[in-house]
Formats: structure tokens, C-alpha cells, sequence
């Protein structure tokens, strides 16, 4: 199931939703604490009475629980293990939004310059930084905070990780190798919603949602592409909640669709996938990360006790074992293959910042290097 903003054709009023469905969830829930036991993140002393108890109206949140909402990477580990059916990750989701006034400032410095229509320092803010990235990036400037005017059969919506030069730059190489004709859809201004969201902050969500809709319109693709899990979400509402008919794949989706048109060949060792809470192993974006990996190399697949199916972006650091559990993920990692290959973008720019002798990559530089071998062979690059 996925993580949405809501599920119902035609309604984007995600503050009812989630209050609606909360208020079943209070009812339904028979305390039996298999969602905590699945959750990966660090949680202080308390019962699922107190967190169910948090959560109603006007009560006051213990300092314990506050905490925990704060380290609740919305991942939806606790999700699948619950015997009726509840969405943990949606409650804990409803008491981000009773706290968002009291969320540290990691959380808000995430947000300081993503979204439409900000104002006062934040809107100066953000006018400084994307002067500066038209500056500093020049090859990418022309994509930066603009609504693409050209109708084109694919829309490739890399939205705030336009600034995430080396990945759009990857997927821009080879969409036009397969000379495919595309609008590119990117920005801060061009936010999907999803860092609002699974920050509690549904309206400024839903608001960024219904813009994309009007932007993602002017270019009427059939597909809609991006490497990001949290993007994908999000055009998938759009395309739920305004019945729309395009098509929305993973870049590397596109890719393995069009492999015939692309070099092949055994460039690499051993390689693992780093599977994101939201590309699952198991889903279409996960198989066509596993055909790519055995396209370019030797795909090891992680055992079950050493999958991690997380970055740990979304609790913005705040959680203290975010470290630990990375370098222990890491460590099973290098006893499979010395290369980590991500699936979605977010986890790709999270996971790069460790220092680690494991490489990790982004999954679509495994088509890229295979671009420079054939390049190479022909002497054009
Ligand atoms: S969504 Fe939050 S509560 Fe659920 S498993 Fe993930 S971190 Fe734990
Ligand atoms: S797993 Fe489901 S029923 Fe059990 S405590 Fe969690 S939410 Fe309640």
C-alpha cells in the first residue's frame, strides 16, 4: 500500500482524510504492539495506550512520545504487520501534524526554501539560493523553477533533486541516447508536496499537489518520470485523485523498457540493491533496479536480517542510532558486494553522505558507464 497524501478519486482535503481514518484506527486497534515491534526507529518507554492516547484531540503529548513521533521516519515498516489493518505510519503522521509547531529545526530548515508562493525571508531565501544554482550549475540552469511550455510524449519531473546535478545530468545523457523527446519539470517551486506531508503539514501538501496537477497539464505527457520514491508518490495521487491517463515510471523503469536501444555488457563485479521504503524490493521499480544490476554485473541479493529498507532521511538526523544503524547496514552490505546501488534518488543523495569503503551509486550510473564504454570503444567520448 502506498504512503498518500489521500485515496479517494476527485478529494484532495488530506486533513479530513487523515482525521477520519485516525478516528477509525483509535477504535479498531487491539493494542498488540506488533507495529512498534516492527518500527526500526530508537522509541523511549511508553505503551500503545499512551501513543493511541496522544493522538486524540486536545490531549498533551509526553516528552517520550514527542521524541519518537520526531525519530518516525514515515517508512510504514509497522504497516503490513498489523492484524487490522491499520496504518500506524498515518496515526504517527496525525501527531506530526498536532506538533508541527514544536518540530526541531532540522525539520524546518528542510523546508525553508521548498514550495511555492513563500513569503517574507523565506521567499528571499529561496530567491538567493536558486540565483545562486542558475549561476553555479549553468548546464542545468535552463530546467531550474520553470513550467516547460512544450507539449512532449514524456515529462521527466525531477523537482527539488533538479539541484541534485549528477543524477539529472545521468538521466538527461540518456533519455536523449534513446532520443526520446521530453519537458523537464524541476525545482523547488515545483515541490511535490511529500516533504510537507510527512512533515504533518497537509494543506501546504495538498497545495503543492494541485500546482504540480496544473504544471504536469501544460505538458500532457503520456509518461511522467522520476527517480525519486517520495515523487513518484505523489504524481501517482495526482494521477488517482484527478483521473488522469499517464503513465508514471521510475527513470530506470523507462530505461530497462527501452534496453534493446542501449549497450549492455558485464562492466561490473558483484553489485547489491539498497531498496527504498517506497521502490520495495518486490515492486516494478525494485525489478527493474535487479534486471539493471544483472545487465551491468553480478546482482547479490541481501539476506532478509540484512535488508534495510531505509535511509533514515526523513527524521532529519534526529534520531541518535541513525548513525550506528547505517555503519551495521554497511557492514553486511561489504560482506555481499562492494558496491551499493540505489534505487531512489533520496536514498541515493542520503546513503552518499556516509563515509564508508562500500561505493555507493545511483542506479542509473550503471547505464551511464556502459554510454562511456560504447562512447569509448567508438572513440566519441
Ligand atoms: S512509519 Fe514510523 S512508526 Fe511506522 S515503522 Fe516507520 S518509523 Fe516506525
Ligand atoms: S499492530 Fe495494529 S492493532 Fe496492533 S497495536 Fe499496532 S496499530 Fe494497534
Amino acid at each position: 500500500m502506498s504512503v498518500n497524501t489521500v485515496e479517494t478519486k476527485g478529494m484532495l482535503n488530506t486533513k479530513n482524510f487523515i482525521k477520519n481514518v485516525v478516528s477509525d484506527y483509535l477504535n479498531k486497534c487491539i493494542l498488540c504492539h506488533r507495529c512498534m515491534d516492527a518500527c526500526p526507529v530508537t522509541k523511549g518507554q511508553f505503551s500503545i495506550q499512551e501513543l493511541n492516547q496522544a493522538i486524540q484531540g486536545d490531549r498533551p503529548v509526553p516528552s517520550v512520545i514527542k521524541e519518537f513521533v520526531f525519530h518516525c521516519t514515515q517508512c510504514g515498516k509497522c504497516v503490513p504487520v498489523c492484524p487490522v489493518n491499520i496504518r500506524r505510519d498515518y496515526m504517527v503522521r496525525s501527531l506530526k501534524a498536532k506538533l508541527r509547531y514544536q518540530r526541531p529545526w532540522s525539520y524546518r530548515r528542510y523546508l525553508l526554501i521548498k514550495g511555492p508562493d513563500l513569503k517574507g525571508i523565506q521567499r528571499f531565501i529561496q530567491k538567493l539560493y536558486i540565483a545562486f544554482k542558475k549561476i553555479t550549475t549553468k548546464d542545468l540552469a535552463c530546467f531550474m523553477e520553470t513550467t516547460p511550455l512544450k507539449k512532449a510524449d514524456v515529462l521527466f519531473y525531477p523537482g527539488c533533486y533538479i539541484y541534485s546535478k549528477k543524477t539529472v545530468r545521468q538521466t538527461l545523457r540518456l533519455l536523449d541516447h534513446l532520443s526520446c523527446s521530453y519537458s523537464v519539470l524541476g525545482g523547488v517551486t515545483a515541490c511535490c508536496g511529500q516533504p510537507h506531508l510527512l512533515q504533518g503539514e497537509f494543506d501546504e501538501a495538498d497545495y503543492c499537489l494541485k500546482l504540480l496537477h496544473g504544471k504536469i497539464k501544460t505538458v500532457s505527457p503520456n509518461i511522467v518520470l522520476t527517480s525519486c520514491a517520495e515523487c513518484f508518490e505523489a504524481v501517482e495521487q495526482i494521477k488517482k485523485i484527478f483521473n488522469e491517463d499517464f503513465e508514471i515510471l521510475s527513470v530506470v523503469q523507462y530505461l530497462v523498457r527501452y534496453k534493446e536501444k542501449l549497450p549492455t555488457g558485464k562492466i561490473r563485479g558483484k553489485l547489491t540493491i539498497h531498496d527504498s521504503c517506497r521502490f520495495k524490493k518486490e515492486s516494478p521499480q525494485g525489478l527493474a533496479a535487479r534486471i539493471t544490476a544483472q545487465m551491468f554485473g553480478e546482482l547479490v541479493e541481501q539476506t532478509t536480517s540484512e535488508e534495510s529498507s531505509c535511509c533514515f532521511q526523513w527524521n532529519h538526523g534526529q534520531d541518535p542510532f541513525n548513525g550506528s544503524r547505517r555503519k551495521i547496514y554497511l557492514t553486511g552490505v561489504k560482506k555481499n558486494a562492494p558496491t551499493l546501488v540505489c534505487n531512489c534518488l533520496t536514498c541515493y543523495e542520503e546513503l552518499k553522505k556516509i563515509h564508508t569503503d562500500v561505493e555507493i551509486i545511483d542506479v542509473l550510473q550503471l547505464f551511464e558507464e556502459a554510454v562511456d564504454a560504447l562512447q569509448s570503444r567508438n572513440g566519441t567520448l
